[in-house]
Parts: C-alpha cells; sequence; structure tokens
C-alpha cells in the first residue's frame, strides 16, 4: 500500500517540479538583499510581473535582486549556485561602475552580463548570475557546484544601474520565471513555482519595500544614498536642519505616501506627502525643518511614514531620534 501511494506521487509531480532552486543569495531579503525586478511576462511593450504587479520593464527576462547601495557591495555579499551542476563559463575583470549614460552603454556593449557565472543542471536547465563584483567569481569552467556554494559577489560591472545579481534561469535555451515558468499562464493563476519552499518564503512579493527610513542633519539626495556614501548625518543639538527621509522600492501609482516628523512636544515640525503619478522603481520624500532661532528643544523626535493604497495603510514605520 505504502509502494503504491509512493509511486502515485511521483507520477503526480510535474516535470517541472523535479527542478528545484535555493535562493542565489547568501542574504537575508527584507534587510539586506530586496528583490527590485522580475521577469517581464507581457508579450507587448507592455509590463507586467507574475504577481500582476509592474515589478519589471519590457523585455526583462530575469529576477533582479539589489543591494541597498554600491557601499554594501565592499561587505562581500555572495552570490551562490541555485542548484547542484556544473560551471559551463565564467568572466571576471570588468569594473564596478554603474550604467547612468549612452556613453556607459557603448561600453558595455555585448557584455551587459558583466562578470558572470553559467552553470549547466543537466536535462537542458541552466543558471546564470550576472553583474557580479570585480575579482569575486570563485569558481572556474568544468567546476561542479553544489546548491549553496559561492560563485561570487553581488556588483555592479557589465548593464547595472544599482548594485544586483541578476538571475536568469533557462530550460532548452529559452528564459523562463522561476516564480512562474508557465508562459502561458495568466496573472494570479496559481504558479508552479521553481523556488525550494525555504526560497518561495524568503522571495515572497512584496507590494512595494522601504529600503531606509532614518532621521538626517540635512536633506539627502537619492544619488547619495545609491552611493551608501557619504552616509546622511546624524542630526544633533547643532544641525542647521532636521530631516526624516524614506527611501523606498517599487511603491505602485496612486500610492499615497507621507512622512511627518514630530517634536518633543509631540506637535508636527514638518510634513511631506504626495500621491504617486506612476510606479514607482525607487522613490525618496522627505520631510522636516530648519533650526528655530532659539534652537532644537532637547528631547524625543518622532518620524513616521505611511504608504496608503486603496484606502488602506499598507506600509509604516516609525523611527525615533533623541537630541540632548
Ligand atoms: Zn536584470
Amino acid at each position: 500500500m505504502l509502494k503504491r501511494a509512493t509511486a502515485l506521487l511521483v507520477l503526480l509531480s510535474s516535470p517541472a517540479a523535479a527542478f528545484e532552486l535555493s535562493s542565489p543569495v547568501a542574504c537575508e531579503m527584507g534587510t539586506e538583499c530586496f528583490v527590485q525586478q522580475y521577469a517581464d511576462h507581457d508579450p507587448g511593450a507592455g509590463v507586467r510581473d507574475y504577481a500582476c504587479g509592474g515589478q519589471s520593464y519590457n523585455g526583462h527576462d530575469g529576477t533582479d535582486i539589489r543591494l541597498r547601495s554600491t557601499a554594501d557591495v565592499d561587505r562581500g555579499v555572495g552570490v551562490v549556485a541555485a542548484a547542484a551542476g556544473t560551471v559551463v563559463s565564467t568572466r571576471d575583470g570588468m569594473p564596478d561602475q554603474l550604467v547612468q549614460s549612452p556613453e556607459d552603454r557603448l561600453r558595455i556593449a555585448n557584455r551587459e552580463c558583466g562578470n558572470g557565472v553559467l552553470i549547466d543542471h543537466g536535462n537542458d536547465w541552466q543558471t546564470q548570475y550576472c553583474h557580479l563584483r570585480r575579482g569575486s567569481v570563485a569558481v572556474k569552467r568544468g567546476d561542479p557546484v553544489e546548491t549553496g556554494q559561492k560563485l561570487g559577489e553581488i556588483g555592479y560591472s557589465g548593464d547595472a544601474a544599482f548594485p544586483h545579481v541578476h538571475l536568469t534561469v533557462r530550460k532548452d535555451g529559452k528564459a523562463i520565471d522561476p516564480f512562474q515558468p508557465d508562459p502561458t499562464a495568466a496573472c494570479g493563476e496559481p504558479k508552479q513555482s521553481l523556488w525550494s519552499s525555504t526560497a518561495r518564503k524568503a522571495l515572497a512579493y512584496r507590494q512595494g519595500e522601504i529600503l531606509a527610513f532614518a532621521f538626517s542633519g540635512a536633506p539627502v539626495q537619492l544619488e547619495q544614498l545609491e552611493a551608501g556614501k557619504p552616509h546622511p548625518t546624524v542630526p544633533t543639538l547643532a544641525s542647521p536642519a532636521l530631516v526624516a527621509y524614506v527611501w523606498a522600492i517599487n511603491l505602485q501609482k496612486d500610492d499615497q505616501i507621507t512622512v511627518r516628523v514630530l517634536g518633543p512636544d509631540g506637535n508636527p515640525l514638518g510634513q511631506n506627502g504626495t500621491t504617486l503619478d506612476r510606479n514607482k522603481a525607487q522613490y525618496m520624500l522627505f520631510a522636516g525643518a530648519k533650526r528655530p532661532p532659539a534652537g532644537w528643544p532637547r528631547g524625543p523626535y518622532k518620524a513616521i511614514v505611511e504608504v496608503r493604497r486603496d484606502g488602506k495603510a499598507r506600509i509604516g514605520r516609525t523611527e525615533t531620534l533623541t537630541l540632548e
């Protein structure tokens, strides 16, 4: 009886389920690493990720897992084999340099993947890992690799506008989305995910995420946050300004985002808010005030960010800073 039941289970499992992927990064999702873009399921000029959202761009064929900033690259965050296999090819030696202009694009033409590793898993399954940090590639052609083995580190070589690893999964030479391998499935249909149960939990779809929410002693630029250097200054009694900034990814059109700063007496010191006119891959907003003539009152200051969608609070965070 037991034997027959086992045989039936084997028969029922689909071919896709035979190939399983672990997380390709050695970092905690939602705190150190974040999915910035998924594969595009829209066959035309539109954009649609597997969950019916817009967290992709036209023609994107893989999954981008990012670090906050280029400074985080210096910590050496591991990119690991998502499944066991054999290394087909590697490239290293390209600089970590953000692509921001047409000249940058020309510089990396035909080498868009940057430093990368291609792995064959048998049965015509392959995985490719792109934009690795220069000098980090830890395997060579012909090497056997185990699931979770370090291949390199997250960087921004090749066609990268932010530090990330781009993972492409291919079956029979065609890119497929590990979150929804069936290209004919309508979005929102039950998914035949290729991810292991652990990876599925770690990579669960998020409707927008906060990369950072903090106080600063001066206004903050998005470019400064992306570079991670210099760090925004922590406010003191001497600071000419006191602001709170939020840095978020994958916010949606019509999201209402508000940042508020409250003084030690609980009264509002500054507030800023907007309704987004389109989806935002990245977004920054700050609110605050200039130092009053009598100086900053001592005590605890509070900063509150809220993202409302469809009339409900979806994302919220509070930070406290004490000036004394
Ligand atoms: Zn990508």
